[in-house]
């Protein structure tokens, strides 16, 4: 019989978690052909997400949980469930109910197709800010036309893997990890299915408008250097420029006599290189930030407590 590992991050998600593993289990309940074990990856909650949790773990023999020492951010969580999955798929969802489990027949369907991945996206995004969807597209537009990797607009982290993927996954070793991309970046196949979101019911958010942003511009310089080679171009066709505007005040005085005005010319020419450098050093020191934080070679997280060594307890378990 085939497994499969669905790891889900959770951060203060105390409210949703037993209906999360209802409504799972309801629909696993449905699929006998494989034998599905959750690992659930507590991300340093405050709130009481771990006791329930231990909890669950004890009404049911399959759910497993690893729990950070502090909050180390979903991606870290993600990693962590990955590092620690050893079944043949591999199912990465949110907890609170927004990656509906009733995709996983088609999920399933579309990897046993002889694909390597089946990943979703939204296709409406009710439950969202007007602003979160434009910010959402710019990021998406973005992202495409910069960097090397490609991902349908609204892509989310819920998606089924296979055991060769996520091992090639677990190869980067970044610390600072923006896994939408490097799901896109190891390659394989990849079969995209749309599903329609869903509103929160329980809990709320984890992400601010500011925490998005940080996001967007991880995944950016994590996957691109156009930036940089952005900054290099303008600074080009503004020497460009500023030469021609020379050559012209040059020509100007030497052989018409005309005086250019002097203070408002310095005053814009020096405010506008002002602000390209400020931006440029700005871009450098995204740049540079990441590998500081590369450099230092951390752990991606730290792990407190888990029962994922626990001897099982009778055979349905593994
Ligand atoms: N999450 C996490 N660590 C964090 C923030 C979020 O593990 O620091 C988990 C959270 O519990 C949820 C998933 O990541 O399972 C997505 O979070 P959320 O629903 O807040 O994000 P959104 O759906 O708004 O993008
Ligand atoms: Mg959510």
């Amino acid at each position: 019989m085939k497994t499969i590992d669905i790891i889900v991050p959770c951060y203060n998600e105390e409210e949703v978690l037993p209906l999360f593993v209802k409504e799972t289990n309801a629909v696993i309940d449905t699929i006998p052909d494989y034998r599905f074990r959750y690992i659930f990856v507590n991300d340093g909650s405050k709130d009481k997400t771990l006791e329930v949790l231990k909890t669950l773990a004890s009404r049911f023999l399959n759910v497993k949980y690893i729990s950070f020492s502090r909050n180390f951010g979903k991606e870290s969580a993600m990693y962590a469930g990955l590092k620690n999955s050893t079944a043949d798929y591999v199912i990465v969802m949110d907890a609170d109910l927004q990656h509906p489990p009733a995709m996983f027949p088609q999920m399933i369907e579309g990897i046993e197709e002889g694909n390597d991945c089946c990943a979703l996206y939204r296709a409406k995004q009710t439950g969202e800010s007007k602003l979160r969807q434009l910010v959402s597209k710019i990021f998406f537009s973005f992202q495409n036309n910069i960097s090397d990797v490609k991902m349908p607009d609204g892509a989310v982290d819920y998606r089924i893997m296979s055991r060769k993927m996520v091992n090639a996954i677990m190869e980067l070793s970044e610390v600072q990890r923006f896994s939408k991309g490097i799901f896109c970046w190891v390659g394989f196949k990849t079969k995209w299915i749309e599903y329609k979101n869903v509103e929160r019911t329980v809990g709320t958010t984890k992400w601010s408008m500011w925490g998005l942003f940080k996001y967007a511009l991880d995944g950016i310089t994590a996957f691109s250097i156009t930036p940089l080679r952005f900054i290099a171009v303008v600074g080009f066709i503004i020497s460009i420029i500023s030469f021609i505007g020379i050559l012209i005040t040059v020509i100007q005085k030497i052989f018409f006599g005309v005086e250019a005005a002097g203070y408002p010319t310095l005053l814009c020419s020096l405010l506008f290189l002002g602000g390209i450098i400020e931006l440029s050093i700005g871009v450098l020191g995204e740049y540079i930030g990441r590998i500081f934080t590369e450099t230092k070679n951390r752990p991606i997280y730290i792990a407190s407590e888990s029962n994922l060594d626990d001897e099982p307890e009778d055979d349905f378990d593994f």
